[in-house]
This record gives structure tokens, C-alpha cells and sequence, in this order.
């Protein structure tokens, strides 16, 4: 073994046995390895915060193969939920006294930012799930997507397929290889760059595919939002171990910066009273 390498690790759990890779900063490659988990961590899951850099994140993550299938999306939504049920009590009473939150904030759809931000022509949506999130683009969008779930990605080819699109079945990383250079004129990251682990990789890629001036519309949880800091460990952002990366605005600021892009925040789309932040990234 060399120095700063780990050994491969396997986990049994409610999906069986699965591998577990262990991540660096996914921001700066730091190893926190010898840091202490933070609070909000569960079970084997530890959250670290990034003595370097200040980025928080999911030190150890099922490997690819296991997100494929044995962990794929809607699975883990079932054992989440159990875990959620448990810790009800308290949030469900939480989430009804905040409830004018919701009053205050607007609601936004990612096929109305998309139609409002990016010239009509190719679109590609990163976890793009089965597709539907595409479905209702104005005319001119033509949708792509890259899905890790082969159940999910079947479903959205067929979407897709139907207005001169299509998806592809595997990590974002791999799928974007598939694209020429800037063959997008947008890309939508909704609810999916916290779950990638290799998220800067990624960005770099996309960057590629889009085209001078394209934008990348993105959607995150905000571990810097006021409810993550009243509720602690029962905030709804937490989801072990589907959310690897933890991004605050400035911390997902610095990670468009690495990959040469202009970061645009609209006035409401990080709104410190919502769980969510939106951001606008500019190919430059
Ligand atoms: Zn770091």
C-alpha cells in the first residue's frame, strides 16, 4: 500500500454487500482521514468537514456498481424513510410551526429557469431520473440525459427519444464522454451534484460539452441554510449516504470557480430561510 491509499472496504447493510470507497476533499483532495466525524454523522456515514478548505462532505461512499443497482435511487428512498419515521416526532412538529416558509419562497421549476436562462437547442440533465423533469421544456429544447439507474435511464431515453434526444445509462463522468464539444447549450443539475462523488470531474466535463457563454442551472441542498442550523442532525438535507457533498454558497462558489466557470446567484435563489439554493454557472 502506498502512503495515503486505503484499503478497499465493504459494507453489509440493508442492500447486502457493497463496496465502499473512501474520498479525499472533493473540493480541494485533501485526505481528512485523521480529522473526527462531525456530529451529523450515522453509522459508518461520517461527515467531515475539510480541514483545508472548509468543505463538508461524505468521507466513505458505496462505488459505482453499487449506485447502479443494489443502491440505486429509489431503493435507498425506502430505507431513508424508515429513518426519517423515527426521528418524525420532532421534525414533523418543527416543519408544521415553519410552515410560512413555504408562503415566502418562490417555487421554482427547472424547465421554466432552463427556458428563461438558455437559448433554445440541446439540453443535457444530469441525473435525469426517468426523464419527466424534461418532459414539459418549451419547443426548440432538444433534452438529453445521463441517468445511473438503468431502470431510470430506460424510462428517460423514451422521453427523450421522442423530441430527438436521448438518455444514457452510467456515471455522469463516463456519459458526458459521449458528448462532442459544445454540443449543449444548457445543462440541468437538479437535486444531483450532492450525490455525485466526483463532483469537480464532473464540472470540468460539462464544461467541455457546453457551449462558450452555455449555462449549467444548479440545485442543491444548502448546508448553510437557517434550517440546517436549528434542526441539526434532523435537517431534511441529510440523506446517508445518498448525499455525498454538503455545499454551501460559498463553498459550491469556489468549486465553479476550479472549474472555470461565472457563478450568478438571482436574489432569491439563496434565500437562508430555504433548504435549497439555486445557481446560474456561465461558461466563460
Ligand atoms: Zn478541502
Amino acid at each position: 500500500m502506498l502512503e495515503g491509499q486505503h484499503m478497499p472496504e465493504h459494507w453489509e447493510g440493508p442492500f447486502g454487500k457493497v463496496g465502499i470507497v473512501h474520498r479525499t476533499c472533493p473540493l480541494c483532495e485533501h485526505d481528512n482521514g485523521a480529522q473526527p466525524a462531525s456530529r451529523y454523522s450515522h453509522d459508518i456515514w461520517q461527515i467531515k468537514y475539510c480541514s483545508r478548505c472548509g468543505f463538508v462532505y461524505i468521507e466513505k461512499a458505496p462505488d459505482y456498481e453499487a449506485l447502479f443497482s443494489k443502491m440505486a435511487w429509489e431503493r435507498t428512498t425506502k430505507v431513508e424513510e424508515q429513518r426519517r419515521a423515527s426521528i418524525r416526532p420532532f421534525s414533523y412538529g418543527f416543519s408544521k410551526r415553519t410552515k410560512w416558509r413555504m408562503r415566502i419562497l418562490p417555487r421554482k421549476k427547472m424547465h421554466l429557469l432552463i427556458g428563461s436562462y438558455a437559448k433554445p437547442g440541446n439540453v443535457i440533465d444530469l441525473g435525469c431520473g426517468n426523464g419527466m423533469a424534461m418532459a414539459t421544456l418549451a419547443d426548440g429544447f432538444v433534452p438529453f440525459g445521463i441517468e445511473i439507474s438503468t431502470h431510470l435511464a430506460r424510462l428517460a431515453d423514451g422521453v427523450f427519444g421522442n423530441r430527438g434526444g436521448r438518455a444514457i445509462n452510467g456515471p455522469c463522468l463516463e456519459g458526458l464522454k459521449e458528448f462532442p464539444d459544445a454540443f449543449f447549450g444548457a445543462a440541468s443539475l437538479r437535486s444531483y451534484l450532492e450525490h455525485e462523488m466526483k463532483p469537480v470531474a464532473v464540472l470540468r466535463e460539462l464544461h467541455r460539452t457546453l457551449e462558450p457563454g452555455g449555462v449549467a442551472i444548479i440545485k442543491v441542498p444548502n448546508f448553510g441554510s437557517l434550517n440546517r442550523m436549528v434542526t441539526g442532525r434532523k435537517w431534511c438535507g441529510f440523506r446517508y449516504p445518498d448525499h455525498l457533498n454538503y455545499f454551501t454558497p460559498g463553498t459550491l462558489r469556489a468549486m465553479a470557480d476550479k472549474c472555470d466557470y461565472r457563478t450568478w446567484f438571482g436574489s432569491t435563489f439563496r434565500l437562508p430561510t430555504s433548504d435549497n439554493m439555486y445557481a446560474l454557472l456561465t461558461k466563460t
